[in-house]
């Protein structure tokens, strides 16, 4: 039976009645998400079901049974196999949005080609490490693409966004450390280093409320919200339930802007 008002029969049903979400450029745009770990698992399912549909996730690992407190996409077999994180996101999301919206890149994100890069619109980083982190911060301000990065340990995380040409980079805001950590890798001997960061404290519940900003501020910006949009870095601590919004100033000595 045909029912006089069907409002059931539109899978985007009510998100089209949030007066700040334009589901159609939503569907339009191009999303590189790099990282299928605990956030991208996240991420992928709320870009999913906030309807993207074209996205590629990248990463170059292979399920652990450690991940499964994390990952609704992966199952035990999954570890057993060896399977690709990538491919089991992207065959997640594309469950999710019933037909083909995401495909698998199982490549170190460092050799991925640069169009990459220049091919999407906008690039999340769920990123688990200093060196991914400053390779995709400084690939999607060249390439001129909006970077959300996220990042947690423990009960606390935090949201940065990244808007060139102008706004301030996530290497603006790094410390001493994080930034010897980073030229380790690509030290002037030119010969690669390998650093082994340690493992961090990680939950599911801390994992979802930042991948829930992190697709929150890219919807915005596919929408043409960027006014609603964080200026560049959330704070967010689990443990007293507070969120602050902090201000990174451009480096004026930082690298990725002089390249
Ligand atoms: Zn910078």
């Amino acid at each position: 039976m045909i029912r006089p008002f069907d409002f059931d029969g539109d899978r985007f049903d009510r998100s089209r009645r949030i007066d700040w979400l334009d589901v159609n450029a939503i569907s339009q745009t191009k999303v590189l998400m790099v990282g299928a770990g605990a956030l991208g698992n996240e991420a992928g399912k709320n870009l999913a079901l906030s309807g993207f549909r074209n996205i590629t996730v990248v990463d170059m690992d292979t399920v652990a049974v450690s991940n499964l407190s994390r990952c609704l996409f992966f199952r035990e077999s999954d570890a057993a196999d060896e399977r690709f994180k990538a491919e089991l996101v992207a065959d997640g999301i594309n469950g999710l949005a019933g037909g083909r919206s995401a495909r698998a890149v199982t490549a170190p994100i460092e050799e991925a080609a640069s169009d990459l890069f220049r091919g999407s619109d906008v690039v999340l980083g769920c990123l688990d490490n200093v060196l991914a982190r400053t390779h995709v911060n400084g690939q999607s301000y060249r390439a001129g693409k909006l970077y959300v990065d996220g990042g947690m340990e423990g009960l606390t995380g935090r949201v940065m966004v990244v808007r060139p040409p102008d706004g301030a980079c996530l290497q603006c805001g790094m410390n001493k450390s994080h930034a010897k950590v980073a030229s380790l890798r690509f030290s002037c001997t030119g010969v690669e280093t390998v650093f082994h960061e340690p493992r961090l404290a990680a939950e599911i519940t801390t994992t979802s409320v930042l991948a829930a900003i992190m697709v929150r501020e890219i919807a915005k910006h596919t929408s043409g919200r960027d006014d609603l949009m964080l200026s560049n870095m959330l704070y967010y601590d689990g443990k007293q339930n507070r969120m602050e919004e902090l201000e990174i100033s451009r480096n004026p000595d930082c690298l990725v802007h002089h390249n």
